[in-house]
């Protein structure tokens, strides 16, 4: 049995929820020590702790900003938020004594960059990717002092320092994944031989010329997989502070109900949407693998009894999950906000091929990420939805590239909102559509483009933001994809 514990930075946000990790990932370590019928290979992965990597990112607005004052009050404040978790996660002097020393030494050379950016004023994307590295190597360190004083063998590594390559894009950086895979193995077969655990930081690995990169937001649930794929998993555990994935966001609806399982294809289109953003790419590493993953809260209290190791460790009400299959149901009605409509027309766009090529190129080369696309068969108009950050920028390169020739017109709505419901069971079932927009519709809200790829995983459309909630709202209730609700969620007609 092969195993990656991935710890989210809510799960590991204070002393008392690190000790329960250790003592979680201790216990799998004992399980495994009792006989090589029981052979487990565990790997953990941490995020930063609590919102470290926001503190960090503010720690870097204000040296940019040349606030010295300010730059040194901030980096003293994550070194002493660290050092108190420390000491709350260690009793014993020695063990503490060398995990604080160790902390030390990272707290001192992040507060040495600080200060250089805010000397000079001056940050380029490569030192930004370093210095959110921090939070990582920070964590994973109390993590594996934590299980070292547990009497569990561990060993801390940063991505790098366990194999992940990766390309040069800093702040979005793709593994290299024929090289990362040769390094994750060579690494950690060692350790796994003899019994110890590694505690990698997430989030991070390095590009060809050693220089640190990450992989944006939320990349340490990247990183779990990615490392899960390496080294053969048979399961990844995703351990965080609110459970598994979610009818809908329970802010916006109430009796939204955790989803039991869904398969890999389904949780990709749902990392887009919804309440707990999972990183876009946690999934693909493990799409053509048999990998189970299961994305969970850790359980209330471990306790002993004939439970299985996993129920014991989890709080299997909430958990979901994620395999190569699942029930084909309607799983969840989400929605992205802060987005704008653009739509496109021109006369000499119909029939003329390369049109949308051009659209999208300079679009691309003005580094606009688009992320719904519709075109009539009638080929005047093409409609497209960017996020509202990008929105100017869009307008300002079709505009001068491409207003005149074959655009004839532009038009924007600023404030929209992607809906979509997600869910195998939408392939080949009939009606869904009409159930679907018909919901909405007798709500009242106007919908302003629908599209649905032909996997049918998903149908999608978009409306005004203000109407966003209504309209999943109505989604959720008309497929009865709530806890306590008896409408089906399977559609009843089938192709
Ligand atoms: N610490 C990083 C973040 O907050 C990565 C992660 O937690 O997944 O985005
Ligand atoms: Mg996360």
């Amino acid at each position: 049995m092969k195993l990656v514990v991935k710890y989210d930075g809510s799960s590991l946000s204070s002393a008392a929820k690190i000790r329960r990790g250790v003592a979680t990932v201790s216990e799998l370590a004992r399980a495994k020590s009792s006989g090589p019928a029981r052979r487990c290979d565990i790997v953990v992965v941490c995020s930063a702790i609590g919102s470290t990597t926001d503190s960090l990112i503010e720690l870097i607005a204000t040296a940019k900003k040349r606030k010295k004052a300010e730059t040194r009050r901030r980096t003293q404040a994550i070194a002493e938020a660290h050092k108190k978790v420390a000491r709350g996660v260690i009793i014993d002097a020695n063990a503490r004594f060398a995990l604080l020393a160790s902390l030390e030494e990272d707290c001192d050379e992040l507060a040495k960059l600080a200060d250089g950016i805010s000397q000079l004023g001056d940050l380029t994307r490569r030192s930004t990717d370093y210095m959110l590295s921090f939070g990582e190597r920070l964590s994973t360190k109390i993590f594996a002092h934590g299980l070292a004083a547990a009497g569990t063998v561990a060993e801390a590594f940063t991505g790098s320092e366990a194999g992940i390559l990766t390309d040069s894009n800093f702040g979005e950086a793709s593994p290299l994944m024929d090289t990362t895979r040769l390094r994750v193995t060579k690494t950690l077969r060692p350790h796994l031989a003899r019994g110890a655990v590694p505690v990698i930081g997430g989030f991070a690995g390095a590009d060809q010329h050693g220089h640190t990169t990450t992989f944006g937001r939320g990349g340490s649930d990247y990183t779990a997989t990615i490392i899960a794929s390496c080294m053969g998993a048979d399961e990844v555990w995703m351990i965080n502070d609110v459970g598994g994935l979610m009818s809908a966001d329970p802010q916006i609806v109430r009796d939204a109900a955790p989803i039991p399982s869904v398969s890999y294809v389904e949780a990709m289109e749902m990392s887009m949407f919804g309440a707990k953003q999972l990183h876009p790419k946690t999934f693909e590493p493990l799409l053509s693998t048999d990998v189970s993953m299961t994305i969970t809260r850790a359980a209330p209290e471990p306790s002993r009894g004939a439970r299985t190791t996993q129920a014991r460790h989890m709080d299997t009400r909430t958990a979901t999950r994620v395999s190569t299959s699942s029930a084909r149901t309607i799983k969840c009605a989400s929605t992205l906000r802060h987005n704008a409509l653009i739509d496109i027309r021109g006369g000499s766009m119909v029939g003329e091929p390369g049109t949308a090529a051009r659209i999208f190129g300079v679009l691309a080369d003005a580094g606009v990420n688009i992320m719904m696309i519709s075109q009539n068969p009638s080929e005047s108009s093409i409609t497209i939805v960017v996020k509202k950050a990008d929105l100017d920028r869009a307008i300002h390169t079709l505009e001068i590239n491409l207003l005149g020739s074959i655009i004839k017109h532009i038009e924007t709505v600023p404030n929209v909102a992607i809906v979509a419901l997600i869910g195998a069971g939408m392939k080949g079932a009939i009606g869904v559509a009409s159930r679907a927009l018909g919901a909405v519709s007798k709500k009242r809200v106007n919908i302003l483009m629908i599209t649905q790829g032909s996997s049918e995983l998903n149908l999608a459309f978009v409306v005004k933001e203000s109407d966003s909630t209504t309209a999943v709202r109505a989604l959720h209730s008309e497929f009865g994809l709530g806890g306590g609700s008896k409408k089906p969620r399977r559609p009843a007609t089938r192709r």
